[in-house]
This record gives structure tokens, C-alpha cells and sequence, in this order.
């Protein structure tokens, strides 16, 4: 079988362990929501018609379109729904570059950016963040890629980049911009650039239902953008790219603001707890705005204690790549699963 040599030669996208799926496993490695989807999803399920999957689903998703934008107050138009916000990603290379264009995107950062762009022979320009982790826009200005990707807050880390900074991104670049709301719900109020779509045609707002909306299983994402790169999107998409109950389920879920609000507020007072009492055991934490902590444990332990936690049915991310060296992510559970994570870590250590 021929394979193209530019695909043979990469290195597949790798999303971290996938441990078997059991009841009794704390499940803390891909930063999936703590708690259930809403009732209102379960509702839904329960009174679905189902004769009527022998149909298509709708191929431009336009009730769920509707539903998003009159979420955000915006035109129906500045709206694309995807198969996950990944499949939007995917998306946005086809349409937006040519080979050999290059992308521009802090280190480190969600790496998907670069594996897509290595599929479509993009050059990726990885700026490194500051010592602090944050985010060094003026250089990433200064690549004069074709487009920028920033997740915030960001992947690995969990730091916010501040409005101040994207405004200033917005005016001084004008390549494509794509900022990466995925774990945006659980940052401070008035974080997302949602609203600033309407004033820069250059830029993407990226949104996904899998994490504050706890529905990662559904694959459902969306975002928002000038109404010309919509259409070009929908150029592009699989001919019906997002099913049936996805799309039903991603307008429930949207429906129900109350849920979503009181499990983002329960995530959030979890998350400070945990960071603390880290701290008060000696790893030194980042501030994160969203539902996962990157943490360096005292003495260089993260190995261990990474593979002490597995044999304890915990799972969580262990980086040791050159700026992530020997760190663990974890992603924020139950408050009962993350009193078994603390007394198992402190156990390691004392
Ligand atoms: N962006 C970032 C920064 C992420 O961490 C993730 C999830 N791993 C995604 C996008 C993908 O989200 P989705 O499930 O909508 O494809």
C-alpha cells in the first residue's frame, strides 16, 4: 500500500494513557469534566425519537448554530459547529494555509496545533513562554507566521493570557488568529474574546462542549469567526459532520446554563483546594484558570509518584519533555476522588 512519505514519516498524535475503563479508577489524565452532562441531556435521550436516525443529521448543524448564537448575541452566520473543536482545527488548516505557510504557537501548548500542521506540511514556529510560563505575544508577533494559535487558557499549564494582550495581539498582527477557548468556562468572568469576532475579521474563537459542558464523549465543538470564513469552512466538512444526537444533546446541554454554571463553580473550588494543599506538601503549582493543575512535586518524585499512583487505579499526566520536565497534570475530580489522590501522594512522601 503506497503512503504518502510526508504522512509515514510522522509520529501519531498521542492523547496520553487510556486506561481500561472501570468503576473503581480515578480518572484524572485528559482533563474530562468531574461530573455528569445535565439532566437536560438525559431528558432528551429518554424522549428521542429514534426512528428518526434512519434521516441524515442536518449537514450545517443549523439549529444548534442558532442555539450557540444566541448565546454569544451574535450573527447566526459568525457560527460553525464541528466534530469536536479538534475536527475544527483540522478545518482551519485545509482552509487557511498553503505547504510550507508556517504557524506560530507558544511552547508548550495543546499539541495537536503541530500534528495537523505537520499532516498539511505547515512549519510550526514554537515560541517559547516565558520562565514564568506565560505566554511571550510580542515574539509571537514578531514570527510573521501566517497564522497564530494560542489555547487559552492554555493547555498543559492552565495560565490565562489576559484580554489586554489578545486586544494588542489583534492590533499589531494580522495574520489569522485563533484563540483556544476549550477550557474557557472555568477562568475568571470576562476572560473570552468571544465578543471581539464581531471587530476582528482575522479572528477564531474556538469553543468545545467536551469540557465545562462535560460531554467529550459527544465530539461536538464550535467556533466563532468572520462569516467569510464560515462559509469557507463549510466548503471544507465532511458532508454531515456532526450527528444527529450530537447536535441534539450540544443544544440540551446549552439550554441548561444553571448546570453549567454550579458545576464550574464546584470544579473551581476544588481545583483551589487541591493547589493549596499541593503547595502545603512542597509542589510548586501554576495558577490555573481551568479544570487541571500542572504541578512540579518536591525532589524530582514525579516519575514515581506517576507510576505509584497507577498501581492505586489513579491516573493522571506525567510530562518530562525539555520546558515540562518531571511535572504532573491533573485534572480536577470529585472532591472524594481528589481526598483519595492527596492522601495517596502525601503517603508517597512522608
Ligand atoms: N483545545 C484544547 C486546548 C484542548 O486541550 C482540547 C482537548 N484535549 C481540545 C481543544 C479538543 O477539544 P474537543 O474535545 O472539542 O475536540
Amino acid at each position: 500500500m503506497y503512503i504518502k512519505p510526508s504522512i509515514a514519516q510522522l509520529a501519531p498524535y498521542v492523547p496520553g494513557d487510556q486506561p481500561p475503563k472501570s468503576k473503581s479508577l480515578i480518572k484524572l489524565n485528559a482533563n474530562e469534566n468531574a461530573y455528569p452532562p445535565s439532566l437536560v441531556v438525559e431528558e432528551l435521550l429518554r424522549t428521542f425519537d429514534y426512528a428518526n436516525l434512519r434521516y441524515y443529521p442536518d449537514a450545517t448543524s443549523q439549529s444548534l448554530r442558532r442555539a450557540i448564537a444566541d448565546r454569544h448575541s451574535c450573527p447566526q452566520e459568525h457560527v460553525f459547529c464541528g466534530n469536536g473543536s479538534d475536527e475544527i482545527i483540522a478545518y482551519l488548516f485545509q482552509v487557511c494555509f498553503e505547504e510550507q505557510d508556517s504557524i506560530a504557537t507558544p511552547y508548550p501548548t495543546y499539541t495537536l496545533y503541530k500534528t495537523i500542521a505537520d499532516i498539511h506540511r505547515i512549519h510550526t514556529e514554537y515560541v517559547p513562554a516565558q520562565e514564568d510560563y506565560s505566554i511571550d505575544v510580542e515574539a509571537l508577533v514578531k514570527t510573521n507566521a501566517k497564522g497564530i494559535f494560542i489555547a487559552n487558557p492554555n493547555a498543559q499549564t492552565g495560565l490565562l493570557l489576559g484580554m489586554d494582550a489578545i486586544e494588542k495581539l489583534l492590533q499589531a498582527y494580522q495574520g489569522l488568529v485563533v484563540i483556544d477557548e476549550a477550557y474557557i468556562d472555568f477562568a475568571p468572568a470576562h476572560a473570552s474574546a468571544a465578543s471581539l469576532v464581531d471587530h476582528y475579521p482575522n479572528l477564531v474563537v474556538l469553543r468545545t462542549f467536551s469540557k465545562s459542558y462535560s460531554l467529550c464523549g459527544i465530539r461536538v465543538g464550535y467556533c466563532l469567526a468572520d462569516r467569510s470564513l464560515v462559509m469557507a469552512l463549510d466548503k471544507c466538512r465532511d458532508s454531515y459532520n456532526v450527528s444527529t444526537l450530537s447536535q441534539a444533546m450540544a443544544e440540551a446541554a446549552l439550554k441548561d446554563q444553571a448546570y453549567l454554571l454550579s458545576t464550574v463553580q464546584r470544579v473551581i473550588a476544588t481545583r483551589e483546594r487541591v493547589s493549596q494543599a499541593l503547595q502545603l506538601m512542597g509542589f510548586s503549582v501554576l495558577p490555573s484558570a481551568a479544570n487541571f493543575l500542572l504541578c512540579t512535586p518536591p525532589h524530582d518524585q514525579a516519575k514515581g509518584m506517576y507510576e505509584y499512583l497507577i498501581t492505586h487505579q489513579v491516573y493522571v499526566r506525567y510530562f518530562n519533555s525539555p520546558r515540562l520536565s518531571d511535572k504532573l497534570r491533573i485534572s480536577i475530580g470529585t472532591d472524594e476522588e481528589m481526598d483519595v489522590l492527596l492522601s495517596l501522594l502525601s503517603k508517597y512522601i512522608y
